[in-house]
Order: structure tokens, then C-alpha cells, then sequence
């Protein structure tokens, strides 16, 4: 019988295929005795876990591509080897024998006691291999069990034309399945802007999230249908769904076809008003896509995917290198460089490069707090981009910035760099150019006190809606409230982009409400007149400015900075973009 679930829909598109389920829920473990004659067995069976996880392991380790962006074989060879130690592989069996228990309870009795030794250690590198250990542990437990993969395990060719539902998935989860031909993702937590929204828009997937309590009711390998659009998936759907979907399929990709058309056009409104389109990338694989869609300039490179699902950051040559090849995908156009932010959702696989608020880390020490607590972590990447600057134009962007002391750090950092540099007669261009993110809501109300310390400004609207409005963007629960329109917000960019342009100080957008179609007009009324969207968005917004006039839009756009009520907002926004 084919059922429908809704949820959030937070990438578009239509997606049919089988499902290939993946869980991070712990694996619950129950204790039971066993009589002497079945311990033989028992052990065999925990033996045979020992082995099969090594072997997908291994599999896994053949399978990284050789120019993956993360350094995933280092990752999978540590847990390799923790797979030869007696620690996880002999003593549980002596546990079994001893305690005469199953062969989970064994390797939880072990696995606890060493967690434990690692908590103690004062050591935070080594205390973070703790997460290794239990990694491990999980992978055999769920051997033992006969459950479904972790975003760890999984193997990518598996995925291949398959619908990935999953509990949660973490921006660092998306990162390795990326580029693994996933058809679409579905989960039953996370909201519209959450990082791994965000990735799922820029490669093009369409996604459906919050789709609360939907695994009891799919399996492995059910047939569905995701609308990313109507936020619903469709479970073992009838012919006839199947029919109407996969024609709704067709035309999408002859619209998506027809808008190629414009590729190569420039953006400029129809009374003349040129506008500066550009594209938002995670990975240097994503200039392929920018390419294709007639992209020229990079507005925002976020470069935290490169310090993801690996145990070690990336060196400067590594930082160098991933720029460098950016840089030269782009001949001669502009790229803006954004350091790293992580923190938040943003996880790394080593908690050693942040210890923060975990009551709240997106209040915590998230992006370029993180960065100046860690200089050995900032500066390699500060002194990669200076050098990559002399390689074309690049401009730096920090994000997180709540105050002018930040600023000045970096500054204070950036000349401390050029210098070396100069000694050491390594290129880099003196006048790179660099700016903030105004996406804490005290740097869109000082922007005026702001502006004239640095050389351009970009809002970020994921993030500024986030702090306004006092909602996660990742919580499903709160996401009813995440509202674009809402005056506070608009308010606030308006504000911005006022005070910016009264500092002569050029101001664009970055966030993902400029890659939305219903709220382009509205920004250009609000005197915006540069935007940067991920790459599928990109041909979708040109062709709404090229089909805008200017005149008339100001006038409705201001006059929803004064108006509380959510109905009549709708209405302006319609005629806005009627
Ligand atoms: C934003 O906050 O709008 C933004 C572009 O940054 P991120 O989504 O990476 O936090
Ligand atoms: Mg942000």
C-alpha cells in the first residue's frame, strides 16, 4: 500500500528510487548469560563481527577516490588498526568467558572502560580518539546486530541512485556522500538552512527533512518518490503517482534545459539596472557545476568542508592547493575566499579543535571566535590565501564577526603574515581586498561603524534570521518560525545595506534567501543590487532579474518593513512579484 509523509522541503525536485537507510541512533545493548556450551559459539559469532568489519572497512578504503577532498583513507585506516588491537579484539573475548555474557555486553563492558581511561586523560588530542573508539565499537555492535549502515560505514558505491533517509544527517555526513550519485535526501530532523540543506541546494539533490518518526514506516529498499519542493515523500507509490511524478520530472528538466538558454546573457534588469550575480560554492568539484550554469564570479567559498571527516587540519599547502585550484577554474574572475567557520552544526570529527558551550553552540565559539582562540589552526589558512591572492583575484571574508575588535585581530594577524612573506619573497598581493559577513544582528545594526574598516560587506542571512528572530536553524521543532519576511529581518538588511552604501562600501548577499525565488525582487527593492546564490539557483534568479523592473519595487519593499501582520506581508510580497 503506498503511503505519504510530509515534511519540510528543503531542496527541489523530484527524486524516484529505492531507499537506503542509514541511523546514528545508539545501539541499544542488553545483557544475557549464556550456559557454558554456547560461549564457543558466542565468540566464533564475535570473531566473525571482528572480521566483517574489517572487510568493510577495507572495502570502503578501495573505494576513496584518489582526488577526494577529504582525507577520508586516514580516517578509515586509524579505525583499521584499532581493529588489530587486542584491546577491542581479545579482551571482550576473556570478558565473555570470565562473565560467561553475549558478546555485546562484552564489548560494551570493554568499550566503556576504555572511554573511560580517555575521559581522564588531560590530553585533548588524545582524549578526542575516544570518538575513534567508539566509532569502532559501533560498527561491530551494528555487525552484531544486523543493522543498518552509519554514515561512517557507509560504502559509497552502495548509494549510488539511492534515496538516503536517515534519523539526522551532519553537514560532515553530506560531504562524504557527496558526489556519490545519491538521488535525494530525506530526514526526520533538521530545518531549511541547516548546513545540510544548504549542501543538498548546492549539489542539486532535492531534499525533504523533518519528516518526524518516518522509519518505522519505510524500509530498505521500499520504492519512493521525493518532492523537495512539497516537502512529501511518497512510500511504495501506485502506478499512477509514479506516472504523474516522473512527468513532472520531464518537464522540470526541459525547464531547467530551457533556462540555459540564458546562460551566457548578462543580468541586467529590463530598465537597465545591472546586477552582480554570483555563485556560492563548498568544494573546488563545484566549479563543474558553476561552469554549466554560465557562473562566473565565486561570492562565497565556504571552506569548513575541507577541515571535515579527517583527523588532522589541513596543512597550508593543502589550503593552497584546494584555492589555487579554484582560482584557476575561474581564469581571471574574482573568488572570495570565506574562513573557516566551524562550530555549530559544522562538526569536525575531532572535538580537540573546539571545546564550547554545548547548551548552545551556535552561541558558542563558532567560525572566526573559534579562529582567533586557535591561531594554529587560522594561520596556515590565512597565509594559503595571501599566497593564493597572488595567483588572482581573491578577496578574504571572515565570518561570525560581532565586533570591530575582530576585525582588527585579523587585520593585526593579516599584516603579521605579510611580512613574513615578504622575508621569505613568497608572492601575494598586497591589496587583497577583505570583508565581513553581516550575519550577527549587531553587525547589521553597526554597520555604519563597521564599514570603513573593511572593503565590502556580505549578508548572511541563514545565519542573521537565526540570531534575530532567536530560532536553530537546524531544529525542525522551531522551524515554522524561520521567516525571511519578518520586518525585524528585513529591517535589519535594509539597515545594512543603507549604512553600506552611505560608507561607499559595495554590499552584497550571500545567505540563501537570495537564492530563493520569491524574495529577489523584494531585496533589489531594498536597494540590493549584488547577491551571490548556490549554483542551481544561479540561471532560476538571473532570469527573474532580467524579467524585473527596478522602478516600483522600492515603494512595496519598504512598506513591508512596516507591517506586523503575516497575511498582509503575503499580499505585498505577491503584487511584488506579480
Ligand atoms: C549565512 O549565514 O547566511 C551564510 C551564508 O553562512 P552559512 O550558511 O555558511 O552559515
Ligand atoms: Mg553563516
Amino acid at each position: 500500500m503506498s503511503l505519504t509523509l510530509h515534511g519540510i522541503g528543503v531542496s527541489k525536485g523530484i527524486a524516484i528510487g529505492k531507499v537506503h537507510i542509514i541511523k546514528h541512533e545508539p545501539v541499544e545493548i542488553t545483557e544475557y548469560c549464556l550456559p557454558n556450551y554456547a560461549l564457543e559459539e558466542e565468540i566464533a559469532r564475535f570473531e566473525n563481527a571482528i572480521a566483517m568489519a574489517r572487510q568493510q572497512l577495507q572495502h570502503i578504503r578501495d573505494k576513496v577516490p584518489k582526488d577526494a577532498t577529504v582525507d577520508i583513507a586516514v580516517f578509515i585506516d586509524a579505525h583499521l588498526l584499532m581493529l588489530e588491537d587486542s584491546l577491542l579484539t581479545r579482551v571482550p573475548i576473556d570478558l565473555m568467558n570470565e562473565h560467561q555474557c553475549n558478546a555485546e555486553w562484552a564489548l560494551k563492558m570493554q568499550c566503556d572502560s576504555i572511554v573511560q581511561i580517555f575521559d581522564q586523560m588531560d590530553d585533548p588530542y588524545l582524549s578526542s580518539r575516544k570518538n575513534d573508539i567508539e566509532q569502532v565499537v559501533v560498527r561491530i555492535q551494528r555487525i552484531l546486530r544486523g543493522s543498518p549502515d552509519t554514515p561512517e560505514s557507509f560504502e559509497t558505491s552502495s548509494l549510488v541512485n539511492t534515496i538516503i533517509l536517515a534519523d539526522d544527517l551532519s553537514p560532515a555526513d553530506t560531504a562524504l556522500m557527496q558526489h556519490h550519485g545519491v538521488l535525494a535526501f530525506a530526514t526526520e530532523y533538521g530545518g531549511t538552512t541547516s548546513h545540510t540543506a544548504i549542501l543538498a541546494r548546492s549539489l542539486g539533490i532535492p531534499a525533504v527533512v523533518g519528516l518526524h518518526r518516518a522509519s518505522p514506516y519505510i524500509k530498505s529498499n521500499d520504492t519512493v518518490i521525493v518532492d523537495g519542493l512539497q516537502g512529501v515523500i511518497l512510500v511504495n507509490p501506485d502506478i499512477r503517482s509514479l506516472r504523474y511524478y516522473r512527468m513532472r520530472q520531464y518537464e522540470a528538466k526541459r525547464y531547467r534545459a530551457a533556462l540555459t538558454k540564458i546562460k551566457n546573457s548578462p543580468t541586467i534588469t529590463r530598465d537597465g539596472m545591472p546586477i552582480t550575480l554570483q555563485v556560492n560554492i563548498e568544494f573546488p568539484e563545484d566549479m563543474e557545476t558553476v561552469e554549466r550554469v554560465g557562473g562566473k564570479e565565486i561570492g562565497l567559498y565556504r571552506t569548513e568542508f575541507l577541515f571535515m571527516n579527517r583527523h588532522s587540519p589541513p596543512d597550508e599547502e593543502e589550503h593552497f592547493e584546494v584555492y589555487s585550484r579554484v582560482i584557476r577554474a575561474l581564469k581571471g574572475d574574482s573568488v572570495t575566499i570565506r574562513t573557516v567557520d566551524l562550530g555549530a552544526d559544522k562538526q569536525v570529527v575531532d572535538s580537540h579543535y573546539h571545546k564550547s558551550s554545548v547548551t548552545n553552540p551556535a552561541l558558542g565559539l563558532r567560525a572566526i571566535r573559534l579562529c582567533l582562540k586557535q591561531p594554529q589552526l587560522f594561520k596556515p589558512q590565512l597565509r594559503a590565501i595571501l599566497r593564493a591572492s597572488a595567483l588572482g583575484q581573491v578577496r578574504m571574508m571572515i565570518p561570525m564577526v560581532c565586533g570591530l575588535h575582530e576585525i582588527i585581530q585579523v587585520r593585526l594577524m593579516l599584516d603579521e603574515i605579510r611580512t613574513e612573506l615578504l622575508h621569505q619573497s613568497i608572492k601575494f598581493d598586497p591589496q587583497m581586498p577583505y570583508g565581513v559577513m553581516v550575519e550577527v544582528p549587531a553587525i547589521a545594526l553597526c554597520t555604519d561603524l563597521i564599514a570603513s574598516h573593511v572593503d565590502f560587506l556580505s549578508l548572511g542571512t541563514n545565519d542573521l534570521i537565526q540570531y534575530v528572530l532567536a530560532i536553530d536553524r537546524g531544529d525542525a521543532a522551531v522551524n515554522y518560525l524561520y521567516d525571511p519576511l519578518h520586518p525585524a529581518v528585513l529591517r535589519l538588511i535594509k539597515m545594512s545595506i543603507d549604512a553600506a552604501k552611505k560608507a561607499e562600501k559595495p554590499i552584497s548577499m550571500c545567505g540563501e534567501m537570495a537564492s530563493d525565488t520569491r524574495y529577489i525582487r523584494l531585496l533589489m527593492g531594498l536597494g540590493l543590487r549584488s547577491f551571490s546564490v548556490n549554483p542551481e539557483a544561479f540561471l532560476e534568479i538571473k532570469q527573474i532579474i532580467n524579467n524585473s523592473s527596478i522602478e516600483g519595487l522600492a515603494p512595496l519593499s519598504n512598506k513591508i518593513l512596516n507591517t506586523a501582520y503575516q497575511a498582509e506581508i503575503s499580499k505585498i510580497l505577491e503584487t511584488i512579484n506579480a
